[in-house]
């Protein structure tokens, strides 16, 4: 975000993206006290917000210990800690309650809104940015972000529109599901604007395996076994729970969680415990008892 004041101090706050981030950071732009225009391309806000969570939308992790929290994060949690600190978990929570969208804890913390419509936290949202006199334009694709003797001025849209503005907020996403929107936008922006940009790095996501036989068994879903992820002989993940094949390898709850783990390369390799709750030994007196009843 760039303020200046070369005769734009009354062009307002213009945030570019209307999804989770940009309806967020639109909101309180608003709540402070700043105009404010939301642009979204799309013909409706959140578009991803509606395929999160299997259409539940797991809005946060209830954690009470910030430390805890970002345990749970794989790759640089330092990053987050400030903007948790202002704004945790439970302050999420609370916001979601306060614009009509109660909240339920489950398992693991995750928390749900009630309904488990995805598409109330969507909702809910909508109604801060009203209540807080959010201009939003929607269909309104945004083609660049305009600068002058390096500062940011403005945005231009794609029908050639120029919007200044006092403030840009860049919103636009990452790369993943380009078809909600996220078609990598701001990172292009932000690379002609001379910043450096960190390649994105696909996370929580299924695998492929160079290996064919997995692909035979797709569909198959195994319960209670132990899937431990190893990169270069070194464990990186080792976890119980439940898994499946596809039909481009690996994929299920266990095997997005390994895939976080990852090293640069992208590569691992995966064993299977399929009885993780036996030893060597009773498994082989089980195996030897089922034999010699069948
Ligand atoms: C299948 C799936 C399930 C998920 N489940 C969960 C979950 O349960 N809980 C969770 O916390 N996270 C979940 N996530 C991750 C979560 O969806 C994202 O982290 C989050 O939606 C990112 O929000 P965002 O606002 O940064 O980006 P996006 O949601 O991608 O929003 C970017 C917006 O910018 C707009 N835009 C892009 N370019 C332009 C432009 N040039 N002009 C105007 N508008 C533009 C796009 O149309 C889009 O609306 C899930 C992700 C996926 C794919």
């Amino acid at each position: 975000m760039t303020e200046h004041g070369c005769g734009i101090g009354h062009a307002p706050i213009i945030v570019v993206g209307g999804g989770a981030a940009g309806m967020m950071a639109a909101l309180f732009a608003a709540r402070g006290g700043g105009r404010t225009l939301l642009l979204e391309k799309n013909e409706k806000l959140g578009k991803k917000v509606y395929i999160t969570g299997k259409g539940r939308c797991n809005v946060t992790n209830a954690c009470e210990d910030m430390e805890d929290f970002l345990r749970e994060v794989p790759r640089n949690p330092r990053f987050l800690h400030s903007a948790l600190r202002q704004f945790g978990p439970f302050d999420m929570l609370a916001l979601l309650d306060e614009l009509g969208c109660p909240t339920k804890v489950e398992r693991g913390r995750r928390a749900y809104p009630v309904s488990d419509h995805a598409s109330d936290v969507t909702k809910a949202l909508e109604k801060g940015l009203r209540q807080a006199g959010v201009t939003v334009r929607l269909n309104a694709p945004v083609r660049r972000v305009t600068a002058d003797a390096g500062r940011v001025t403005g945005v231009e849209l794609m029908n050639g529109e120029a919007l200044p503005a006092r403030a840009v907020i860049v919103c636009t996403g990452g790369v993943s599901y380009p078809a909600t929107g996220s078609t990598g936008d701001g990172l292009r922006w932000a690379r002609e604007t001379g910043h450096t940009v960190t390649p994105p790095r696909p996370s929580l996501v299924g695998l492929r395996t160079k290996e064919t036989w997995p692909m035979g068994l797709q569909g198959l879903t195994l319960k209670n076994i132990c899937l431990t992820g190893r990169s270069c002989g070194k464990i990186i993940y080792s976890e119980l729970g439940e898994m499946l094949f596809t039909h481009f390898g690996v994929s299920g709850p266990l095997v997005i969680e390994c895939s976080c783990h990852l090293p640069e390369s992208g590569q691992a390799e995966l064993s299977l415990n399929l009885k993780p709750g036996l030893t060597r030994e009773q498994l082989d007196q089980r195996l030897t008892r089922d034999l010699a009843a069948a």
